[in-house]
C-alpha cells in the first residue's frame, strides 16, 4: 500500500515558514504586496482569488484587489498593469485566468513585468527556467517538486514521466524535473504506447485532465505517483486524473485528491511573492 504524500500538511509548513520570513522582513521595514486582478465574475475565479487573498492575510502579505467589470478593455487592463509594474510598493502582479474572450491572454501575460510575474507565465520566466537562469516558476509544478523533496524522494537519476504538455503544468514540470537531474519523458495525446512509457517511470506525474484515467495498469510496482488533476466525479466528489483506489495498491507514494497537489499551488504562489519582495 502506497504512503500518502500529504499536500495539506506540506503546504501548511511552507506557509508557516513564509509567515516567519515575512515577519522578519517587516521588522526590517520591508512589506510584501501582491496585486490580484480579476476581470469579470466567473464563480470559479472568484473562489480562487478569495483563496489567494486568504493565504496573503495568513502569511502577512498585503493584497491589493482589482475587481474589474467584464467589459474592461484590453487597453484599460494593460494600463492598470503598467501602473502596477511601475509602483515600487507592489512586489507581485497576478491576473486571474481565464480573462474574458475579448482580451488576449498572451498579450496580458507579456505586459506583466518579469520581475513581478509571480505566476511564472511570462515568456521571459519560462525561458529562464529552460536555460537554467533565475526567474519565477509556475506554481503547480513548483509545488510538485516541493512535495517530492519534502517527502525525501530523490529525483536525480530517476526515470520521470510527465503526462501532459500544457504551458502551465506539463512543460514547466518537465523542465523542473530535468533541472533536478531526473531523466524526463513527456507524454501527450499523440504519444504511442502510453502505458508502456508510463510503466518505465520511477516518478509518474499525471496532468492529463481526464478523470481517473490512469489506473494501476499504467504504473510500475513501487513508483511514485503524483496526481495534478482536479475533477468532480459522478457523485460530485473531488477526484484526480489517477484512479486512486487501484493505483495506491501498486505505488510506493501517491498524492490524494483533494489534499495533494492542490494546496501546494497557492503556497508556491506565496513563496514567489516573498521572493519578489526580497529580490526587488
Ligand atoms: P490541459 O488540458 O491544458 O492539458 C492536458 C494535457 O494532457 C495535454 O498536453 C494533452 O495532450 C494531454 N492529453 C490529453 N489526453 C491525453 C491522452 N489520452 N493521452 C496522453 N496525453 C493526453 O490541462 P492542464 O495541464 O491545464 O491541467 C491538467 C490537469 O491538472 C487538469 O485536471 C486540471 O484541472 C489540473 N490542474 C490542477 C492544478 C492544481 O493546482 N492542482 C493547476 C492546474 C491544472 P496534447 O497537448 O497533445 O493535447
Amino acid at each position: 500500500m502506497a504512503k500518502l504524500i500529504d499536500g495539506k500538511m506540506i503546504s501548511q509548513q511552507i506557509k508557516d515558514e513564509l509567515k516567519a520570513k515575512v515577519a522578519t522582513l517587516k521588522e526590517e521595514g520591508k512589506d510584501i504586496c501582491l496585486a490580484v486582478i480579476q476581470v469579470g465574475n466567473d464563480p470559479a475565479s472568484t473562489v480562487y482569488v478569495g483563496n489567494k487573498k486568504k493565504a496573503c492575510e495568513y502569511i502577512g502579505i498585503k493584497s491589493l484587489a482589482f475587481e474589474l467589470p467584464e467589459e474592461t478593455t484590453e487597453e484599460e487592463l494593460i494600463g492598470i498593469i503598467d501602473k502596477l509594474n511601475n509602483d515600487n510598493d507592489v512586489d507581485g502582479i497576478l491576473v486571474q485566468l481565464p480573462v474574458p474572450k475579448h482580451i488576449n491572454e498572451d498579450t496580458i501575460i507579456k505586459s506583466i513585468s518579469p520581475k513581478k510575474d509571480v505566476d511564472g507565465f511570462h515568456p521571459a520566466s519560462v525561458g529562464a527556467l529552460s536555460i537554467g537562469q533565475h526567474g519565477f516558476v509556475s506554481c503547480t509544478p513548483a509545488g510538485v517538486i516541493q512535495l517530492l523533496k519534502r517527502s525525501n524522494i530523490e529525483i536525480a537519476g530517476k526515470e520521470c514521466v510527465v503526462i501532459g504538455r500544457s504551458n502551465i503544468v506539463g512543460k514547466p514540470m518537465s523542465m523542473m524535473l530535468l533541472r533536478e537531474n531526473g531523466t524526463v519523458t513527456v507524454c501527450h495525446s499523440k504519444t504511442k504506447d502510453l502505458k508502456d512509457v508510463c510503466k518505465r517511470a520511477d516518478i509518474l506525474v499525471v496532468a492529463i485532465g481526464k478523470p481517473k484515467m490512469i489506473d494501476e495498469s499504467y504504473v510500475k510496482d513501487g513508483a511514485v505517483v503524483i496526481d495534478v488533476g482536479i475533477h468532480r466525479d459522478e457523485n460530485n466528489k473531488l477526484c484526480g486524473d489517477v484512479d486512486f483506489e487501484s493505483v495506491e495498491k501498486k505505488a510506493s507514494y501517491i498524492t490524494p485528491v483533494p489534499g495533494g497537489v492542490g494546496p501546494m499551488t497557492i503556497a508556491m504562489l506565496m513563496n514567489n511573492c516573498v521572493e519578489a519582495g526580497i529580490n526587488k
